[in-house]
């Protein structure tokens, strides 16, 4: 795609001076400062000055704080000092990474002609732009982008949604988007969205003529070939597109046609259920612990990326699914195939981001590079690919037409310099002409040799040497003694060779002559013109490459993909079988994360466990005490139906999976006294989701929910949900819960099975089997368990009394609970307790601090005197 508006080489100087009361009286250069921060009032301005980015005022302070980094003052404005601060040029994306990451946005203010081109247009001061604007959905250095994460910049209108990524052209939508599902599922680096429509987001507006704008981005007269969108859909692809163009300051990178993801094909899973599942991130927020991180053998940047988004977004088709895993099964079968292809892949550079800083014109010679081994080894996977073959392996994707391969293989040189200007991008042999040019100034250099004995000669000076400095080019440096010498005593020469006295330095002194000078001229000639020529050609490569860009990036999909079914035949699981019924078998499944940590810890072996929620059996009570493997045993059979979806293969030894529409984690909120009830209204609302919205084909776990409220209260309300996904919904669910008396529900309801996580009793200490039983836990192992975290002696002495108490009035008042539902009843009014009387009495807002600390005492008074007797 071209620029629309004039690049920042060609850009008119600005105009200078806003008449803003905080501009009056700004030099020059401030005032430049004042009308660029008007126009970015929202981020942080890098005023190029020479070789530093400096920040100006606020700017100023923010940013030194930010980086660590001193603050200074520069000259006075409206009387004050000016705070400042500054990076150099050459290491500023350093400094911009740290600044991003915090969350800043910052824009790239550049000097926009030489301190020459200035003169000649007599301004006073050298012109000044935003070339670029640096957000955090928006960039394209590696040195601000996670290489195993998509950056998706996420736009958000009422009824749609349009997300891209810079970095691979990777652009989506979806209509009547689910906001918090959405921002789960994608996790991006940037959220854009109308006015008051997401809280953290940027605000912005989409364009008045969307559908022309989008269409026109993609040259393009109407948007019908690409599928049907919705008119938020569109709103929000133009208002995306629109804010990345004014980020990049009119240009637009390659991007891939809009797909329109429409919910229909994914497993919907809501935020609440990805938190609690850990997929992409774990509870504390980084990637360790997570199903991704268990699953990943991927060898590559784009390929990790690719895995995350699978399972992020597993599918909900069974042919779609199949399809993938007909892949990882042929590379299971075939590990010969499977290492050459992994070989190829280990160490591949990552095309899709080398494309994207093509594109944007921000590249360096390592990008050409890029596509230059990428396509290599693509090739070398296509030829190892050989048919039969499943129709994701097909190797024609690896090898795209008008591939600029070759024309990179012959263009650049064997060792690359970092950047552009460094010179030695292009091979010899490859162009004559800057072959022709970097002869005569490597005939300029020989040249400099012979004009160095030449003058030593003339000059009677052994010891001279010619030397080059920054600043006055090419001299001739002799000692002090000498130099002085030939300064009293100049050898009588024709003007060409006369000696020139430059400088004196502390014990050397500097000397030119007309004829050396010449020859720094035409060195310096001859090495722009061909560092002119080598731009050329580095361009007429970058022009190859984009227009090529569709294949390379549809070759870099098909590595990826290939990455990842090579890493999931990589795990040695089994293929689950895939039915468009509501089975559920699982044989000896396990849960990936558990059984790693528990292997690093060189813990006990991770105990497999069966399941059966197929019709017939579609509900799952399962009992058992603290720390006996419920919440794992939930999640394991969860994650099962994520990795099945997501196309990859299933730690097991048998599973036979109907695809789920949407899956629901829930875990009941922890008993917690300050935030009691505000977590059990987040738990109760995250459970209405369910009740809402689950469906026959749908896929429910739900852990300990009620546990955050008072005992009846929690048992009713887990009572009553359980009955409801049982009758109304029926959904496949597994239901851990540590209320004894549901299991009472099981002759209720014809579907539910009971089943109970196994545990022993071995020398009064309890023993966790980690397997899951037929039936109901015998009892509450709660006192066990507080033994065994350390609570003192005597209060387990007390504990135990208490229970058996307790159950001993229970076996009194006999299992009435399977008949009708005694917890509704009323419960019996207890007998109060003197101290609570008193409490009842107290009213607190009346209480000065004396007088409560009175009451305290009586209260405490009665208590002791009431044990007494
Ligand atoms: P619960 O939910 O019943 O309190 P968890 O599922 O949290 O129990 O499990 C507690 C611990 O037991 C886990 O952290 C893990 O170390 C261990 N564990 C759970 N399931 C297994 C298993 N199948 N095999 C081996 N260890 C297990
Ligand atoms: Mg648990």
């Amino acid at each position: 795609m071209d620029r629309e508006a004039p690049t920042a080489g060609t850009a008119p100087p600005r105009a200078f001076g806003v008449d803003t009361p905080r501009a009056f009286g700004a030099t020059p250069a401030l005032a430049q400062w004042f009308a660029v921060k008007a126009e970015q009032p929202d981020a942080l301005i890098f005023f190029r000055m020479g070789d530093f980015y400096e920040m100006f005022f606020e700017d100023a302070e923010l940013g030194s704080e930010a980086l660590s980094i001193a603050m200074s003052f520069r000259g006075e404005h409206q009387g004050q000092p000016v705070p400042m601060c500054g990076v150099p040029h050459h290491s500023h994306e350093a400094y911009l990474a740290r600044l991003i990451r915090r969350g800043f946005r910052v824009a790239i203010c550049d000097q926009l002609e030489t301190p020459e081109q200035a003169k000649a247009r007599r301004a006073s001061i050298i012109a000044r732009g935003i070339v670029r604007v640096v957000t955090p959905g928006t960039v394209t250095e590696d040195s601000l982008l996670e290489a195993f994460r998509p950056a998706w910049l996420l736009a958000l209108v009422e009824g749609g949604a349009a997300w891209l990524d810079v970095t691979s052209g990777a652009f989506e939508t979806e209509a009547g988007a689910d906001i918090p599902a959405l921002l789960a599922r994608l996790e991006p680096a940037e959220v854009i969205a109308t006015d008051g429509l997401w809280p953290d987001a940027t605000p912005a507006t989409p364009p008045r003529d969307a559908p022309a704008r989008l269409a026109a981005a993609f040259g393009v007269s109407t948007l019908e070939g690409f599928g049907s969108f919705s008119a938020p859909e569109i709103a929000a692809a133009a208002m995306v597109l629109d804010y990345v163009r004014a980020t990049q300051n009119g240009a637009l990178p390659h991007l891939m046609r809009p797909v329109p993801r429409g919910t229909a094909g994914v497993l919907a899973m809501d935020a609440a259920t990805r938190r609690s599942l850990e997929l992409l991130r774990n509870e504390r927020g980084d990637t360790r612990s997570t199903l991704l991180h268990a699953v990943d053998r991927t060898l590559t940047g784009a390929g990790a990326r690719e895995l995350a988004a699978r399972i992020a977004a597993p599918l909900a088709e069974r042919a779609a699914i199949a399809a993938r895993h007909d892949a990882v099964s042929h590379l299971s079968a075939q590990p010969d195939l499977r290492a050459r292809l992994r070989a190829a892949l280990k160490g591949a550079p990552d095309m899709a981001r080398a494309l994207a800083r093509l594109s944007l014109d921000r590249f360096a010679p390592r990008d050409l590079a890029a596509l230059r081994d990428g396509l290599a080894r693509a090739d070398a996977m296509a030829q190892a690919l050989c048919p039969p073959l499943p129709h994701l392996l097909a190797p024609e994707a690896l090898r795209p037409q008008n591939s600029p391969a070759a024309e990179l293989a012959r263009a650049l040189a064997e060792t690359l310099p970092a950047r552009l200007e460094d010179g030695g991008v292009v091979a010899p042999g490859y162009d004559g002409e800057l072959d022709a040019l970097r002869r005569l100034r490597d005939d300029a250099r020989g040249a400099i040799a012979a004009m160095q004995m030449e003058l030593a000669q003339a000059w009677g000076v052994a010891s001279l040497k010619i030397r080059h400095h920054q600043q006055m080019g090419y001299l001739a440096e002799m000692p002090a003694a000498a130099g002085e010498k030939l300064l009293r005593d100049p050898p009588k020469l024709a003007g060409e060779y006369a000696p020139q006295h430059r400088q004196t330095m502390s014990s050397t002194l500097r000397f030119t002559c007309g004829a050396l000078a010449d020859l720094d001229r035409k060195l310096n000639a001859a090495a722009e013109q061909a560092a002119s020529r080598e731009r050329a050609i580095a361009q007429h490569l970058r022009k190859l490459c984009l227009a090529a860009a569709p294949g390379i990036t549809a070759a870099a999909a098909a590595m990826a993909a290939i990455d990842v079914h090579a890493a999931a035949a990589e795990l040695g699981w089994t293929r689950p079988e895939m039915t468009d019924g509501v089975d559920f078998t699982i044989t000896q499944g396990r849960h990936p994360v558990v059984e790693e940590a528990l292997r690093r810890a060189r813990g006990p072996a991770f105990v497999p466990n069966d399941s059966e929620l197929s019709a017939g059996s579609r509900v799952c009570l399962l009992t058992g005490p603290n720390m006996a493997g419920k919440s794992t045993y939930l999640r394991q059979n969860a994650l099962m139906l994520v990795l099945a979806q997501a196309g990859l293969f299933v730690p097991a030894e048998y599973a036979r999976i109907g695809v789920a529409d949407r899956l629901f984690s829930r875990v009941g909120a922890s008993d917690d006294l300050a935030g009691g009830r505000s977590t059990f209204m987040v738990e109760m609302t995250e459970t209405a989701a369910i009740l809402n919205q689950a469906g026959p084909r749908s896929f429910v776990i739900l852990d300990e929910v009620g546990r955050g409220t008072a005992t009846w209260d929690g048992l009713a309300i887990a009572w009553a949900v359980l009955e409801a996904l049982h009758d109304r919904l029926r959904a496949r669910t597994l239901f851990a819960t540590h209320f004894h008396e549901l299991t009472a529900l099981a002759g209720k309801l014809p579907e539910l099975r009971l089943a109970t996580m196994r545990v022993r009793e071995w020398k009064g200490q309890v023993v966790f089997l980690h397997s899951v039983g037929v039936g109901a836990a015998e009892r509450s192992w709660g006192v066990h368990v507080a033994r065994l975290a350390g609570v003192p002696r005597t209060v387990l002495a007390r504990a135990e009394a208490v229970l058996a108490a307790l159950e001993a009035r229970a076996r009194q008042g006999g299992g009435a609970l399977s008949d009708e539902l005694p917890l509704f009843t009323p419960r019996k009014p207890e007998p109060e307790h003197p101290v609570l009387d008193a409490l009842a009495e107290i009213d607190p807002d009346a209480l000065s601090p004396r007088d409560a600390q009175e009451a305290l005492y009586r209260l405490r008074a009665l208590l002791d005197g009431s044990r007494a007797s």
